[in-house]
């Protein structure tokens, strides 16, 4: 028998959840997409989907994200950001149905900023974020439990990255913390701070669930030492960490990452500086602190898209970010010399998961009078994750 085959033992649930075949309502990947779906190669895909898009008219409207598929994006009402895109959501009431062209946690906040009688649907249910998956709510549950018995809960404010389910949002909003984006994150965590004695004080923020953003917006933006970033790894008694290191912290960082943009590294970097003379290497703020270091720019999905806008006919850049979104920019900027900084293929894979078949199906059931994948925030969480992201909204300069 090979090695191969003698390691082979059957499937367990979550390696049948992360090839998207089990069912588990309370994750953000691999919820099971029941459904009869177009085959991927019926000639008259297309022509499906204008027929549907057509025949529901204004009843509905399509946000398409930016790193989604081009075949998706042709069918985008409007493309933006996860945050661009609930806004967006949030000023069509006339919309019956809002298709969410994203991942789960982007539908559960369309969900949440629009109105009861809108209803949001996702094209593939199996369509999360590994990132957000990162942070189950009875781990962060567990967590702030850790800092109350150590007594500096009270002195603690917690933030979440959009990129975060609804109950974490939730959580954030019952204990007085706000919502960020990866353009407002040092507005955010200023304010924070602010709320317990400001940045040179001793208070402390709660940083969910991208450690990447905390540690690059906090070090980067508000100047504090690294050493002043912990990482809390909920798999561990006490988050891995000493009461003492836990007191001394000021940012207590979540232990999560994005799996696209985790994979760029320093080496990345070394690697396109040598190929391409005058190089400007421009990365998005969840790539590892040194990576960030070692680039030119930094800055959110809207950012990177305005600097190319800007850029002068000619130049090079170097992208760190989702592969759909730099092909995209790519082609819309033909006068520029436009790399990819990982050389080997880095798409999201869940973003990936919505494809023309799943548009279809989703547009033809609604087309049908059947509502499909629709996205509902329990009342109660939506409610507080709801005061969370007001908080942002109120944030000065947003
Ligand atoms: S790119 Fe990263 S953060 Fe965005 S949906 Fe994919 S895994 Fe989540």
């Amino acid at each position: 028998m090979s090695t191969l085959l003698a390691n082979f033992t059957e499937p367990s649930p979550s390696s049948l959840l992360l090839l998207g075949q089990g069912r588990d309502l309370a994750s953000e990947r691999g919820v099971e997409c029941a459904g009869e779906l177009p085959a991927p190669s019926d000639p008259d895909l297309v022509e499906r989907a204008r027929a549907a898009r057509a025949a529901l008219g204004d009843r509905a409207f399509v946000l398409g994200h930016h790193y989604q598929r081009d075949e998706v994006i042709d069918f985008a009402d409007v493309t933006g950001d996860s945050f661009k895109l609930a806004r967006e959501a949030a000023a069509r009431p006339e919309a019956e149905f809002i298709l969410f062209c994203g991942v789960h946690f982007m539908a559960e906040s369309a969900d949440i900023l629009t109105s009861d009688a809108q209803q949001v649907v996702l094209p593939d249910l199996a369509a999360g974020c590994s990132m957000a998956d990162m942070a189950a709510i009875h781990q962060v549950d567990e967590a702030w439990a850790v800092l109350e018995d150590l007594g500096i809960a009270g002195d603690t404010i917690p933030v979440t990255y959009m990129n975060s389910s609804a109950a974490i949002k939730a959580f954030t909003g019952r204990h007085g913390g706000t919502v960020c984006t990866s353009s407002n994150a040092e507005v955010a965590l200023r304010w924070a701070f602010d709320q317990v004695g400001g940045v040179d004080g001793t208070g402390k923020v709660l940083f969910m669930p991208d450690q990447h953003l905390g540690r690059n917006t906090a070090v980067l933006k508000l100047g504090l030492p690294l050493e002043a970033c912990v990482v809390f790894d909920p798999r561990k008694p006490n988050g891995g960490l000493t009461d003492a290191e836990l007191r001394d912290a000021r940012v207590i960082l979540w232990r999560g990452h994005c799996s696209v943009h985790g994979r760029f590294s320093v080496q990345n970097v070394h690697d396109i500086r040598a190929a391409v003379p005058d190089v400007n290497v421009l990365v998005h703020p969840e790539c590892k602190h040194e990576v960030v270091t070692a680039a030119d720019y930094v800055g959110s999905t809207e950012y990177i898209i305005k600097m190319l806008d800007a850029a002068e006919p000619g130049s090079s850049w170097a992208i760190g970010t989702e592969l759909n979104l730099v092909r995209r920019v790519a082609r819309e900027h033909p006068d520029q010399n436009v790399h990819y900084l990982d050389s080997t293929v880095c798409f999201c894979s869940t973003m990936n998961r919505i494809d023309l078949p799943h548009l279809v199906w989703a547009m033809e059931s609604l087309v049908a009078g059947r509502v499909v994948n629709r996205i509902v925030v329990d009342p109660d969480d939506a409610h507080w994750a709801r005061v969370a992201l007001d908080q942002m909204l109120a944030l000065p300069g947003i």
